[in-house]
């Protein structure tokens, strides 16, 4: 008997089983071999997003090896070079793939097409990465909305996509082919995806949160238990408000739409009168949150040009700094200004940083710094643990004030005032500024002094600077944007 052709699902971003619309497709023509890249695009993504992507596939194999008794195909190359041989070898016609629409992947999979026509082979995509189709969400006129208000009022309206059925708890997975002609096959325990990560795996691993499929879920069950308080404390750094799903949501171990689907059943449950109204506003305030990351993805779309140019292309004019001493004390949390520094020592730790926080950050390198807004870009890229390109394109161009509905420029963040309001404690600050107002080193500070790197100079206990520096630096840029706005006027 001939053993029956496989289907091939190209794993990359979507590390789950529930609502998993390629994956059940795959199912439907033959037993799966699932394929998992080490492409171009996944090198070249930061080195904490990546060492987290790591976690992703293993809890995924390991998930996959339990419903299937396979595991995960590994292979070093290019889509339109191992699909095609994966075709050629196995009889699979199909390649299914949930998109992940950046622009990145929309090149591999065009050059995927161009490369499976040779050899009769096709791709299918399948949607899951958004809670919407972005085509259902246009304006009257059938274009992309540029303002947020809007776009989420026409979201809420039209509503999100329903998810798909998960997929069985059993199935028959293809053993995968021990050699593919010209490529390399490589073992999960040996991948080392972030050899250039350079605090070490280990300082991350001491603060990581549980990856996965069950643990996304197991999260947002217990967000919804604490959400009374989300609308109010959420830009608290000092509080645990948030719901801390974004890693989940960036590598696709929960879905949108089963995030929606079950926040909008707990909000229409807790709505009901007693108790629970408080509940209930606090899951909506975070569905509203769930539709920023979702605008952004609709940006993207719009302007595949959205992490590199500014959406506004007036402002590619704007003188901004470049590299050099005050970047690398940015880099490093040694502005000399509390809040800041504590944010840049929580993301270099624990690869998260607080979203007031990174407002605060980000508004100090571009406002107060005039630094270039596309560095602080790439250094949020490389570290972050839940990067995502839109989400972080989106919220650095609103900060510098170039982005579509972007905070105007001469809104200048003071990170003293933010501190007062929303750490108002000094909690934050002290947990990770070693000695800060001379209080004891918590773990978490030690913790980021002894994972610097060897050439870094960071001073311990963590020295302020003066209170001029905050007026110095506002002022010459309200200075720098005036120019540039009147010699925007003249030409
Ligand atoms: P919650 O408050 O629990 O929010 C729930 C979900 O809503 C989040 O998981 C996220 O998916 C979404 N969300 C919340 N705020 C935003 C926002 N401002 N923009 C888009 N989506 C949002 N988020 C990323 O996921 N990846 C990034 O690379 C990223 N870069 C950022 C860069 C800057 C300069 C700023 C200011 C924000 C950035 N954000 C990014 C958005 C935000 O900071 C994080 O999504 C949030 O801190 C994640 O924590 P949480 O899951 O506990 O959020």
């Amino acid at each position: 008997m001939t053993t029956p052709a496989p289907a091939l699902y190209w794993l990359s971003r979507d590390f789950r089983f529930s609502d998993n619309a390629a994956l059940n497709a795959a199912l439907g023509h033959g037993p799966v071999l699932v394929v998992f890249l080490l492409d171009r695009q996944t090198r070249e993504q930061g080195a904490a997003s990546r060492w987290r992507l790591q976690r992703a596939l293993e809890v995924f194999d390991a998930g996959l090896k339990r419903r299937s008794g396979q595991g995960v195909m590994i292979l070093r190359g290019e889509a339109e070079e191992v699909f095609p041989a994966l075709v050629q070898l196995t009889g699979a016609r199909m390649v299914h793939q949930n998109d992940w629409p950046s622009p990145q992947m929309r090149q591999a999979q065009s050059h995927l097409r161009e490369a499976l026509r040779s050899v009769a082979g096709e791709l299918k995509l399948y949607t899951g990465h958004l809670l919407a189709s972005p085509q259902r969400i246009r304006t009257g006129q059938g274009g992309a909305f540029r303002v947020f208000t809007p776009f989420a009022r026409a979201l809420r309206r039209a509503g999100a996509d329903r998810p798909r059925p998960d997929a069985p708890r059993q199935f028959a997975a293809a053993e995968p082919p021990a050699e593919v002609h010209g490529l390399t096959v490589l073992p999960l325990s040996g991948l080392n995806l972030a050899p250039d990560l350079h605090r070490g795996a280990a300082v991350l691993e001491r603060f990581a949160l549980p990856a996965g499929e069950a643990a996304a879920f197991e999260r947002l069950d217990q967000f919804f238990d604490r959400a009374g308080p989300y609308p109010e404390a959420r830009d608290r750094p000092d509080i645990d408000a948030c719901s801390g799903l974004s890693e989940h949501l960036a590598l696709g171990e929960i879905s949108p739409r089963s995030l929606w689907a079950l926040a909008s059943l707990r909000a229409e449950a807790d709505s009901a009168p007693g108790p629970g109204g408080a509940a209930a506003a606090g899951v909506e305030k975070f569905l509203s949150e769930v539709i920023w990351r979702e605008f952004a993805w609709h940006l993207l779309l719009e302007d595949p040009q959205l992490t590199s140019l500014p959406w506004r292309r007036d402002w590619s004019g704007f003188p901004w700094r470049g590299e050099g001493e005050d970047l690398q004390r940015w880099q490093r949390g040694e502005t000399g200004i509390a809040l800041v520094d504590a944010g840049l020592r929580e993301m270099w730790v624990t690869g998260r940083m607080h979203n007031r926080v990174r407002m605060v950050v980000a508004s100090w390198l571009t406002k107060h710094l005039l630094i270039d807004w596309r560095l602080g870009l790439r250094h949020f890229e490389n570290c972050l643990t839940d990067w995502d390109p839109a989400s972080n394109a989106m919220n650095w161009q609103w900060v510098a004030g170039c982005g579509p509905d972007a905070s105007p420029f001469f809104r200048i963040f003071n990170p003293e005032t933010q501190a007062a309001k929303f750490d108002p404690k000094g909690q934050y600050r002290a947990r990770w500024l070693a000695g800060w107002q001379g209080g004891r080193t918590t773990p978490e500070a030690a913790a980021f002094l002894a994972s610097l790197p060897s050439d870094w100079r960071v001073s311990a206990p963590w020295a302020g600077a003066s209170g001029a520096l905050l007026q110095s630096g506002r002022s010459r840029a309200l200075e720098e944007y005036r120019r540039f706005k009147d010699s925007d006027a003249d030409s």
